[in-house]
C-alpha cells in the first residue's frame, strides 16, 4: 500500500470508530480493497477479490459494510438502473469514463460544470441538488485487444 492509501486507510478507520463501528477483518480487508481498486468495483468484485482470504464471507457481508460505509460517506454507490451498483472510494466531485467493452470506470477531472446546475434550476425550477455526467468509449486496454485480434 502506497503512503496516501496508508493515510486514507487509518482516516477511515478513525471514521468507523468515532461513529462506534466494529473493525472486523473483513470490514477492514473490504475498506483496503476499496481504496487500491481503481476500477469502482461491484459488490460481487470485492467479493471475488477477498472470498479466498475469508471463506465465512458471503456477498451479503460485503454488501453491508458497503452500506456502512456509506452511510458514513466514505464511499459513493454508483447505480446504472440495474443490480450492479458500482462503488466509488473518492467521494470529492469528479467525473467517470465508462468503457463500452469490460464496463471498467475511470476517474477524471474536469473543472465542475457548476453553470449547467444553475441552469437547470433557471429553466426548470427544480432546486438542483447534484448532477452526474459520465462519458463513454473503450478503454486503452480493450483498444489493445481488438487490435491483437484483428
Ligand atoms: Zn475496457
Ligand atoms: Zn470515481
Amino acid at each position: 500500500m502506497s503512503g496516501h492509501s496508508e493515510h486514507m486507510l487509518q482516516d477511515a478507520i478513525e471514521k468507523l470508530k468515532e461513529s462506534g463501528v466494529r473493525i472486523t477483518p473483513q470490514r477492514h480487508a473490504v475498506l483496503e480493497f476499496l481504496i487500491e481498486a481503481e476500477i469502482h468495483p461491484t459488490a460481487d468484485d470485492i467479493y471475488k477479490a477477498l472470498e479466498g482470504k475469508f471463506p465465512n464471507m458471503s456477498v451479503a457481508t460485503v454488501y453491508n459494510n458497503l452500506r456502512v460505509f456509506r452511510e458514513l460517506g466514505l464511499v459513493r454507490e454508483l447505480t446504472y438502473g440495474d443490480s450492479s451498483s458500482r462503488f466509488d472510494w473518492n467521494t470529492t466531485k469528479h467525473y467517470h469514463i465508462i468503457c463500452e467493452s469490460c464496463g471498467k470506470i475511470v476517474d477524471f477531472h474536469y473543472p465542475s460544470l457548476d453553470e449547467v446546475e444553475s441552469l437547470a434550476e433557471q429553466v426548470t425550477g427544480f432546486d438542483v441538488s447534484h448532477h452526474r455526467m459520465e462519458v463513454y468509449g473503450v478503454c486503452q486496454e480493450c483498444k489493445h485487444e481488438k487490435h491483437q485480434i484483428i
